[in-house]
Parts: structure tokens; sequence; C-alpha cells
């Protein structure tokens, strides 16, 4: 199983981090995706990739609710630290795998909707310079957070290259599902697939698994029975189960297809 996205840099792993990724790395577990939040999770997390190389990878961005009355500042710190951690130089230590997350999320606060959209906005173009793809964190603004990756993908930057990525934390309907995979976006599918409450499991009716990744949320989201608890990448086990009936084909398979998917998004090396 790879954890497309997991935050491993945050305070709720910080008592037994090493610990914690020594048994995932021995459960089974072939790689992790960090994703960042802003320009202070930069460092934790090149520490975390450099220390657990070839099972940690790091990804930079601004996530929507950190979008505040600094965000332009972030956004600066941010492209210099993506800028130094990418490309060809054998040199440059650990290498960014994605963009994010980054997108928008109303959810708190709708002080700052035209800073997020223009920080979501400029991030979707570097990851265009860049050639990366992007994790997208999009919560109560499906409207417009469809409409700004149409837009980057009709309209791509000065480099015409394709826009990639996954929608983290998936939680849609079928047809948003389906909008999402008409511009050949992924799916992040994790706890919430076990939630008792959940219709997610019907909204992917539609969905092929060669569109889903897995992912965690860690330490948020554990899945059912788990369900409260902090989360950890072995837990996609019950997420796996769920997706297994849902296409009506064995565990392995699932895990098979899905790490192939975040293999080929991410372009992590194969094991
Ligand atoms: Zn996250």
């Amino acid at each position: 199983m790879i954890d497309s996205h997991c935050h491993i840099d945050e305070e709720a792993y910080e008592q037994d981090r090493d610990e914690m990724l020594q048994r995932q790395k021995d459960g089974g577990i072939e790689a992790i995706v960090i994703p960042g939040v802003n320009a202070r999770s930069i460092d934790g997390i090149f520490a975390i990739c450099r220390r657990w190389r070839g099972f940690c990878y790091p990804v930079l961005g601004l996530h929507p609710q950190d979008v505040a009355d600094d965000w332009q500042e972030q956004l600066r710190i941010l492209h210099e630290a993506m800028l130094g951690h990418t490309g060809d130089d054998p040199d440059i230590g650990e290498r960014i795998v994605a963009i994010g997350e980054i997108g928008l999320d109303y959810h708190y606060t709708r002080d700052y909707d035209e800073a997020q959209h223009e920080a979501f906005r400029t991030q979707l173009r570097w990851a265009q310079e860049l050639d990366l793809p992007v994790i997208i964190h999009s919560r109560d603004a499906t409207a417009d957070c469809l409409s700004i990756v149409r837009e980057a993908i009709v309209n791509p930057s000065i480099i015409n290259r394709p826009l990639r990525g996954v929608i983290h934390c998936f939680s849609g309907s079928a047809e948003v599902a389906q909008e999402w995979l008409k511009m050949g976006m992924y799916l992040g599918i994790g706890g919430v697939l076990t939630f008792k409450n959940s219709r997610l499991a019907e909204n992917l009716a539609h969905v092929p698994p060669e569109r889903i990744l897995l992912e965690t949320d860690g330490p948020y989201l554990a899945p059912t029975p788990h369900r409260g608890e902090r989360n950890e990448p072995l837990l996609m086990q019950f997420v796996v189960m769920r997706l297994a009936e849902i296409y009506n084909c064995t565990p392995e398979e699932v895990i098979e297809v899905t790490s192939a998917n975040s293999r080929n998004l991410f372009r992590l090396p194969t094991f």
C-alpha cells in the first residue's frame, strides 16, 4: 500500500515518529507522501524525508486554510523552496514529488476567498511550469474549485503542460466525481469510505479503481473500527477491504492498482 497523503510532520507523531514509521514499513507500506500546508512546514518535512529516503516523499504547498494576511510572503518562501528541490541537479537532496496541498476551503471563513483563489491559481501555474502533479484540497467550495482547475487546464501557463493531480479526501457526489475524472484527476480515498453515514461508496460506483489513490490524511480520519484514534498508513487496510467489496475484487488487487496509480502520478521509483 502507498499512502498518498499523510501529515507525518504533525505534532501527533512527535513522540514516536521513527518507531511508527518503522512499523509501517515492516507492515508492508511501500511509500508515504507527506503534503505541506505552509512555509513553516518546509524544514520538518525535508528532515523526515531525508531520514526516511526512499520511503517518505516531500510535497510543498500553501493550504487554503493557511491563506491569511501573510499569504504572499508564504508563497514567496514556498516557491523558493520548490525551485531548490526540483530539477536534474544530483546535489539538490530531496526532490518534491508534487505541489500541495492547495485548493479552496470555505468552511471556517469567507474572509480570504479572493486570496485563496489567487494562491490556488498561482500554485497550479507553478505545478505546470515545474511539471509536477497537484494535491487538491476542496471543502465547501466544489463549484469554484472545479472552475479554477478547469481554467488552468483549458488555458495552461506559458509552458503548455497538462495538469495532473489528485482530489484529496474526495467526498463529493457521483456527478462531481465524473467532472474530476473528465479532467484526468485521481480521487484520494481514505477513512471516510468506512464511516457509517457516508454515501461515498455508492458515489464511487462509476469510478474505476484505476483513478483511485489510497490515503490516510493522518493523523486525522482514521477508518472504522479505529474512528477517532490517530490514523496511520497501515489502517488503510480497512479502506482497502471496503474498496474490494465495492469493486468485487480481492484486497491484493486493490493494493496493486492503487499503488501503481500513486507511483504513476508522483513518479515514485518502482520498488
Ligand atoms: Zn491533508
